[in-house]
């Protein structure tokens, strides 16, 4: 790994890197020398997804932490917990994310809250837990993941749309707040990926011919195609982009 992408040594964060795009983001600051906190909310997933990158890394380089990330206590106590058991924290991913699809019309207020907590609550609660101490040490990184929902909406996922808005924003906002302190807050917007959470989108033929014909690269996005992005803004790279959203969409936000 070349100097200006060399991440060794330096402590990241990804939440919900148990599976999914969390896993390939944790493993691409794994190989850039990263010591990577894996992390989710079911233990089993994560002690499994720990094993699985234990054997490709270093040992010191992996560790892992299951918490909510919807909880201001548990954020606060995570955060303690990886700044003095594993080290002084450098790198935050705010990747954690659900999706609930159901018309607006009958979108409960209870589901309405869990994938705003989930989606939107939980980057200010573990974004401010770990700003705290990157503040206090003069530099961090912070990347929200984001979505193409933040520019597009679709029928079905109001809430995630709402969400992922909203993270756009709030990049911007710890941006306004915390740049000075010698932060960088960005955020990365992937186009459709193929992991769990779209695997029924995927099987459906009609939404999958779709989205190939809406997406200029006329393909699914991968888990990988993410990693590269995340580590270019994780490393001293990116030391002057501050507030950016960058689409990760094989085109799909350019055209009509
Ligand atoms: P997955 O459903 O595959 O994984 C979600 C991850 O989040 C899991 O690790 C899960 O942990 C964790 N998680 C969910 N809720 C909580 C919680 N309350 N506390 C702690 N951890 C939690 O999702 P993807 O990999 O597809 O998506 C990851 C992110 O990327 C999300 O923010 C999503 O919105 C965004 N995104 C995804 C796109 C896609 O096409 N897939 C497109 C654009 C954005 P556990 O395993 O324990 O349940």
């Amino acid at each position: 790994m070349s100097g200006l992408f060399d991440l060794t040594g330096r402590v990241a964060l990804v939440t919900g890197s148990s599976r999914g795009i969390g896993n390939a983001l944790a493993r691409g600051l794994a190989d850039a020398g990263a010591t990577v906190v894996l992390h989710g909310l079911n233990p089993e997933r994560l002690a499994a997804a720990e094993a699985a990158m234990a054997a490709d890394f270093a040992p010191h380089q992996i560790r892992s932490l299951a918490f909510d990330v919807t909880s201001d206590v548990a954020a606060a106590e995570g955060i303690a917990w990886i700044e003095k058991n594993v080290g002084p924290l450098e790198i935050l991913v705010n990747n954690a994310g659900i999706q609930h699809r159901v018309p607006l019309l009958d979108m409960e207020v209870k589901d309405w809250d869990r994938v705003i907590s989930t989606d939107l609550t939980s980057a200010f609660l573990v974004g401010r837990e770990a700003a705290r101490g990157m503040l206090a040490r003069g530099h961090g990184k912070i990347i929200n993941i984001c979505s193409v929902q933040t520019d597009l909406a679709r029928p079905t996922i109001a809430a995630y749309t709402a969400a992922k808005g909203g993270l756009r924003n709030l990049t911007r906002a710890m941006t306004a707040e915390w740049a000075a302190g010698g932060l960088q807050i960005n955020g990365i917007a992937p186009g459709y990926i193929h992991t769990e959470m779209t695997q029924n989108l995927v099987d459906d033929e009609k939404f999958n011919s779709w989205i190939l014909g809406r997406t200029p690269a006329n393909r699914w996005g991968t888990v990988a195609d993410l990693a590269g992005p995340a580590v270019w803004l994780a490393s001293d790279a990116s030391n002057f982009v501050n507030g950016q959203t960058i689409f990760v969409d094989g085109g799909m936000t350019v055209v009509v």
